[in-house]
């Protein structure tokens, strides 16, 4: 970090709600364009593995293999993945064109949609879908997006970069993080638990055939339509995924899994 980032990381940045104001723009004539998408950290969400992998054709098992590092979250002891810099000077995003920008603009992750802007939580209840969140801007030395003129809302930001969508999307991996977070240490999820939130959360394609191709609708009572539900749309076998892991570790919703009574008993 250079002297100039640390000095502004040292100040605490102002809290914003979704009203406030902001300047910001960002394109092809700015000097530093292109720049925020070399030597950085991308934590990809459920969400965006889901696009990002059809836009590029790819099954989640090639794209995790191809695209992505797999990481621990420290404080959560839960696995993230993120997103694979290439091995050249600049440790480039593999998506960045120098004069075009990104490749992939429209599936493009949260994280890129989200900046210059940053979001924490007072407090947070997913469960009762209550969330006290506050916003912020971080303003990297090398970004001149600040120096534009175009004035937005915070509000009027995240519709237009399409965050809405995606964190109504990932909220359930969001609260699930969250729970576990907020366990005493000595609570720790088993490997096996680990790997199973891997693959709902990151790998659709194998907790689809998990779940179609193994005994797991044998064992719960689920409506023949969330069955079909979950058949059609990723989007909502992920949401579902969500919802079991939930049960699974925090028996949290479990009235959703009733186990179906044995037929021999
Ligand atoms: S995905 Fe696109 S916007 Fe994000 S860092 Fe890579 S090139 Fe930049
Ligand atoms: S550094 Fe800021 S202004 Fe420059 S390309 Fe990145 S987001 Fe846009």
């Amino acid at each position: 970090m250079s002297d100039e980032n640390k000095r502004a990381a040292e100040i605490p940045p102002e809290q914003l709600s979704l009203k406030s104001k902001f300047k910001f723009s960002c394109h092809k004539g700015v000097k530093c364009f292109t720049d925020c998408c070399r030597g950085i950290d991308i934590m990809l969400t459920p969400y965006d593995i889901l696009t990002m992998r059809k836009k590029l054709d790819l099954t989640s098992e090639e794209f995790l293999s191809v695209f992505t590092t797999p990481q621990m979250l420290e404080k959560a002891d839960m696995p993230v993945v993120t997103l694979k810099l290439l091995d050249d000077e600049r440790k480039s995003c593999p998506f960045v064109e120098d004069k075009e920008g990104c490749a992939i603009y429209q599936d493009r992750p949260t994280t890129c949609r989200y900046y210059p802007l940053g979001v924490g939580s007072l407090s947070y209840s997913g469960e009762q879908g209550e969330k006290d969140e506050f916003f912020f801007t971080v303003k990297e030395a090398h970004c001149r997006g600040f120096e534009e003129d175009k004035e937005w809302s915070v509000a009027e930001w995240r519709e237009d970069q399409g965050v809405d969508l995606r964190d109504e999307v990932n909220e359930g991996w969001l609260d699930l993080m969250v729970r576990k977070k907020s366990l005493p240490p000595s609570m720790k999820l088993s490997e096996e638990s680990k790997k199973m939130f891997f693959m709902v959360c990151y790998n659709i394609d194998k907790f689809k055939d998990f779940v179609f191709k193994s005994s797991f609708l044998d064992r719960y009572e689920l409506p023949e339509e969330k069955i079909q539900e979950i058949r059609n749309d990723d989007v909502k076998l992920l949401q579902f995924g969500f919802q079991w892991l939930k049960a699974m570790f925090f028996q949290a919703g479990q009235e959703k899994f009733t186990v179906k009574e044995s037929k021999e008993s």
